[in-house]
């Protein structure tokens, strides 16, 4: 993999890609505007009308965000927000295919630029081919509603393992793989993610969510937190690839070998999404629930 600034150049995925960006890409992303922090739009540039602003009203970004100062971004999940100079802020959902980057001054939005901000030495871009992504606009004194409605972001300290186990029980029929792609309970957990964080946690992916001891429930949310925090080290800061050793590298090829016993991984349609697993690691429950 060559390192990150050439990737970014590149602006092309990692080799890893599922293509939905999950949380530790998404706060890569983040972090591609921030030679703008501190620094005043003087002008915008948008495609309006485009579904990538639904609900949002492009007329009022164009009209109030230039003399704006960038003053800070946080990501949460897959979402991300951008706080600018009288109480104006971004939402930013990167869908499937979204990215941000920075260009020269001076840069011609291209088809799929559907937001520039332009700064002094350099545009703020956001680009978005398919547009499942979302630009969301706000004015206010606080965050936005959708913002702070947001459930606890995994790597912070309110999303604590009894959260994360009352999130289990009240969908303790799905199995656990679709549980963890939940955006309601695991905000930014993809799909390579989740199989890591099973095959860590040594669960079967087809495990119902109820039907795991309190044990395993805390070593589960020991191991969400763990992949969570480490990725967003990783892969949030260059987009490298996570070490080896790790699950990632072996679920993406027919050939793949669990990284532990080099037992070859079986695959199959789990929670909606391709899943692989080690069936030494994560041997198959058998569930009380299904029988009954
Ligand atoms: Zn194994």
């Amino acid at each position: 993999m060559p390192t990150g600034q050439t990737k970014l150049d590149a602006a092309s995925p990692p080799s890893y890609s599922s293509t939905v960006p999950e949380l530790a890409e998404v706060e890569f992303y983040r972090k591609q505007w921030n030679p703008g922090l501190g620094g005043k739009i003087r002008a915008v540039a948008l495609h309006s009308g485009k579904r990538i602003f639904r609900g949002s009203d492009t007329s009022t970004l164009e009209k109030f965000l230039p003399g704006a100062t960038l003053q800070k971004s946080e990501a949460h999940g897959k979402q991300m927000l951008f706080r600018f100079s009288k109480q104006l802020w971004l939402g930013v959902h990167l869908g499937m295919t979204g990215t941000l980057r920075v260009a020269p001054s001076g840069f011609q939005p291209g088809k799929h630029d559907h937001l520039v901000l332009h700064q002094r030495g350099r545009a703020l871009v956001f680009n978005d081919p398919r547009q499942f992504g979302r630009l969301r606009f706000h004015q206010g004194l606080d965050v936005p509603g959708w913002w702070a409605k947001l459930p606890p972001a995994l790597t912070s300290d309110s999303f604590t393992a009894a959260v994360m186990g009352k999130f289990l029980q009240r969908h303790r029929q799905l199995p656990l793989k679709a549980a963890l792609l939940h955006q309601a309970g695991f905000p930014g957990i993809g799909n390579w993610m989740a199989d890591e964080i099973l095959w860590r946690g040594r669960l079967h992916p087809r495990t119902r969510a109820g039907e795991i001891s309190e044990k395993k429930s805390r070593e589960l949310w020991r191991v969400v937190r763990f992949v969570c925090r480490e990725a967003c080290k990783i892969i949030g800061r260059d987009f490298s690839d996570p070490p080896r050793g790790w699950f990632i590298h072996e679920r993406w090829t027919a050939k793949g070998r669990c990284p532990r016993h080099r037992e070859l991984l079986p695959r199959a349609t789990i929670g909606g999404r391709t899943t692989a697993w080690c069936p030494k690691c994560q041997p198959e429950p058998v569930s009380r629930l299904r029988r009954s």
